[in-house]
């Protein structure tokens, strides 16, 4: 395989319209190390080191195909690491959520490690700076340690306790551990220039005093090793020949670096890219933690969510996710993509895979007047026109029908094609049908529209060339299933759901109909024994997924996506 033509997603079988992005510098760093010998012999090895502190989300999908696409590609293999160093936000719940989204997004992982599983080693490592004179247990509040520290113009000034002896170093670190002191009243720093340009390396904090309970080692441990400390070591006892992080690390590059110098370990080396951001989303363990914990979503997996759970329940594909990423590739200036963009994405795949059915959102009756009481015919369906072997189905057609309301008017405006009185249309594989007259209820609501039908045209079209402007969907009322369908919006009114007026939180720019629950809907029979997260495409409607609230006979729709492309407008707008 020719690593320059191939997606950094893998994308299998890739279609013209989604050529994977011909190359990124990450993939061009691989291949000259590859090139070079940098790691001799050794395979490429990468590792996903999430925090198991939320639930993924999409911006967690591009670190998972650029660290599992990349070692695929070249032969090389990946872990799944927990980076669980901060006790007191983590949970078993989070570690099963991140298993399962890997696995969603069609990845298996080589190693499972976690970064407890090296605490003894770390420790070891501490051990061995503090005797090198590398380290120091430091006495200063985290406050003053932060007075302490300096600023971008100004260097840091040395902690007073900065030139301990390393046997009092040594003691005071093993009491620490011991237990023998409280929470924040001593940590452990790297010895390194408290005149550094890089504020990162003025005497880092390599271990704090936390006596929480870990949900791995309980109460084992009371001293925790913080990220910049744990990192780099523990991609070096998996032997990571290429750790990708996001560009917020790349300051931290220096100290990753040097605690491998000093320890003289396995020379991991980081590579830093762009977090994604899309419009009207974040991407925030935080805050979308927020949102569950406020109830102001139904939960991690709420369809409105960009959580790999929650996008998974409304219906987005694998492939559709893989696709996006590999087409967004890879650079080094954070930027904000369009959310339209990754809807792009979505239909794409779907109107390849997903089944067309008949529903009706918002039911309309239609009585055909000249049609044979009792009668039922089934009219034969293509379930997909983009995949023949996807075969052809039987829909029920009888004389009473659904329509969507918004298919008839009494009142036609200017190039309104569809059903309005005395105008022809067709109802899809079925019959052209013209409208004659309405019922009103008391309210002076149009409750019924009653038509005739015209026999020649059954299948849809009329043996006299005869032509109808508009094809309208349908189900036939005495055989349709009643349905939920849940309708969404975006999930944020402004684009950048950060902005917010003084004294305002995000959560101000929470979209109030980004839920529309439609429970009046009419679905074909064939969908009554759905089941959960299968997705379809309703005909004229957009595509939809059945999610697990449904119950048999009683089917519940998420609305994945509308038809309509925004993006493709935007793109050939840009284009022309
Ligand atoms: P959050 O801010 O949402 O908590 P995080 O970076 O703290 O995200 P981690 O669990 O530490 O979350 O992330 C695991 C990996 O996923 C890291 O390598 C991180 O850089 C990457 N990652 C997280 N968010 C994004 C994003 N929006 N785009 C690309 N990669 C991301
Ligand atoms: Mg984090």
């Amino acid at each position: 395989m020719n690593p320059a033509n191939t997606s950094l997603a893998a994308v299998p079988n890739p279609s013209p319209e989604n050529v994977p992005a011909p190359s990124n510098f990450v993939r061009d760093i691989i291949v000259e190390d590859v090139r070079t010998k940098k790691f001799g012999d050794a395979a490429i090895q990468t590792r996903f080191p999430p925090e198991p502190n939320g639930y993924l989300h999409i911006g967690h999908a591009k670190a998972i195909c650029l660290d599992f696409g990349l070692a695929d590609e070249f032969g090389g293999k990946t872990n799944l690491r927990f980076d669980d160093t901060n006790p007191e936000k983590e949970e078993q719940e989070y570690v099963d959520s991140i298993m399962e989204g890997v696995r969603w997004l069609g990845f298996e992982w080589d190693g499972l490690y976690y970064a407890s599983d090296y605490f003894d080693q770390l420790y070891q490592w501490a051990i061995k700076l503090i005797k090198d004179a590398k380290a120091y247990v430091d006495d200063l509040s985290a406050d003053e340690i932060r007075k302490h520290r300096g600023t971008l113009t100004e260097p840091g000034k040395d902690s007073p306790f900065r030139n301990r002896s390393v046997e009092e170093n040594l003691d005071l670190f093993e009491r620490m551990r011991k237990g023998e002191f409280p929470d924040g009243s001593r940590v452990l720093r790297a010895k390194i220039d408290m005149a550094s340009p890089n504020l990162n390396m003025r005497d880092p904090v390599m271990y704090r005093i936390l006596h929480a309970e870990h949900h791995r080692t309980g109460d084992k441990w009371c001293i925790y090793p913080m990220y910049d400390y744990a990192h780099g070591q523990s991609d070096s006892i998996e032997r990571v020949t290429h750790s990708m992080c996001t560009l917020e690390f790349e300051d931290h590059r220096p100290l990753y670096n040097w605690f491998i110098q000093q320890l003289g370990i396995f020379p991991s080396q980081q590579i830093e890219f762009d977090r994604l951001s899309l419009t009207y989303t974040l991407l925030s363990k935080r805050k979308l933690l927020k949102l569950v914990q406020e109830k102001l979503v139904s939960g991690w997996d709420d369809p409105r969510m960009p959580t790999l759970s929650g996008i998974r329940r409304r219906g987005y594909t694998p492939e559709a996710i893989r696709n996006f990423v590999g087409a967004i590739g890879v650079s080094k200036t954070n930027g904000t993509l369009e959310l339209a963009m990754l809807e792009h994405f979505v239909r794409e795949d779907l109107n390849k895979r997903a089944p067309r059915v008949m529903a009706v959102l918002r039911p309309l009756k239609v009585v055909i007047d000249n049609y044979p009481d009792g009668q039922v015919e089934e009219v034969e369906a293509v379930n997909n026109p983009e995949d023949e072997s996807a075969g052809r189905r039987n829909v029920p057609f009888s004389k009473v029908l659904y329509i969507e309301q918004d298919d008839f008017r009494e009142d036609p405006p200017k190039q309104y094609y569809r059903l309005s009185p005395g105008r022809e249309v067709r109802l899809r594989y079925g019959y052209f049908i013209t409208a004659k007259s309405v019922v009103k209820n008391d309210a002076g609501e149009i409750v019924e529209v009653h038509c005739t039908y015209d026999p020649a045209t059954r299948g849809g079209n009329s043996p006299d060339g005869r032509k109808v402007k508009s094809t309208i969907h349908w189900v036939s009322a005495a055989h349709a299933v009643d349905a939920e369908v849940r309708v969404y919006d975006r999930m944020f009114t402004k684009e950048d759901p950060n902005h917010v007026e003084e004294g305002q939180e995000f959560t101000a720019n929470l979209n109030p109909q980004s839920l529309e629950v439609i429970s009046e809907a009419k679905v074909e029979p064939s969908l009554a024994a759905a089941s959960a997260g299968s997705r379809f495409q309703f005909e004229r409607l957009g595509y939809f997924c059945v999610d697990p609230d449904s119950k048999p006979g009683q089917p519940v729709f998420n609305r994945t996506v509308a038809l309509k492309d925004a993006w493709a407008r935007i793109e050939k707008r840009a284009g022309s």
